[in-house]
Order: C-alpha cells, then structure tokens, then sequence
C-alpha cells in the first residue's frame, strides 16, 4: 500500500510503500518513553521504500534493550517522530510512526510487541469517560 505522511509543522513530507498487515502497537520502553506516551505504533516500510519529498529529517542513534543500533529520524523544528530504522544499513525492522501517516485510519493493528513492558492499564480504556 503506497502512504503518504509528514510531520505536526508540515515541513517534512514524505511517501512510502507499507505492508498494512504489520501495524503494530510497541510497548517498549523506548517508545514509551520517546513517544512521551503510553506506546508507540509502527507500520513496516516495504523494501526500505521511503521518499523524503520534503524537508530535512534529523537522526539520533540509540542502542535498543535488544542490543540493535537504530537510527530514529524525527523533525528538528517540530520534534514529531517519522521513523526508526536500524543504524548502519544493516537489515531489520524499517517502521514509520502511524501517527504521522495521512492513511493513519486505514491502518488497524494487528499485533503487540514487547507486551511484557506494557502500561497495566492499557489493555483496558473501553470504560474510561468519554469526552
Ligand atoms: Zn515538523
Ligand atoms: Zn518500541
């Protein structure tokens, strides 16, 4: 499926070919803690076909819990996070922030990862109030 998304300031645009059937809601730490939020949700590029459009992204490297060396690309003016990929052109999980795709509606997930570090009450919002 062919995407097309970009960043919260509109200076970066991208598009992007994604398999739907890999939208997955990350409970890691990292995303957690680098999305200031309770998860993160990721869709796996296909082939590393990602075209920056627009803009310029910036990178900042992090060694995952794994031992993985992942380059996350983000916008320096306004911060939103557009991807994490691996560092140093090695193979492995290319994922785009669903957040920041223009489709983001169409993409349901269909897994969880690293649930044993999950929120306790994530898996349980469906009676909080409604505002
Ligand atoms: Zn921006
Ligand atoms: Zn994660």
């Amino acid at each position: 499926m062919r995407i097309t998304g970009g960043c919260f300031c509109k200076k970066i645009r991208y598009s992007a070919t994604i398999d739907p059937k890999t939208v997955t809601i990350c409970h890691c730490t990292d995303c957690q803690i680098n999305s200031g939020t309770a998860y993160g949700v990721v869709v796996g590029v296909i082939n590393e076909e990602f075209i920056l459009e627009d803009g310029k992204l910036t990178y900042f490297e992090k060694i995952a819990d794994s031992g993985a060396r992942r380059s996350l690309a983000f916008c320096s003016t306004c911060g939103t996070r557009i991807y994490a990929k691996p560092a140093d052109g090695k193979p492995g999980r290319f994922g785009i922030r669903v957040g920041t795709v223009d489709q983001r509606e169409s993409l349901i997930p269909r897994q969880q990862a690293f649930f044993n570090s999950a929120l306790d009450w994530v898996t349980d919002i469906t009676n909080l109030k409604k505002m």
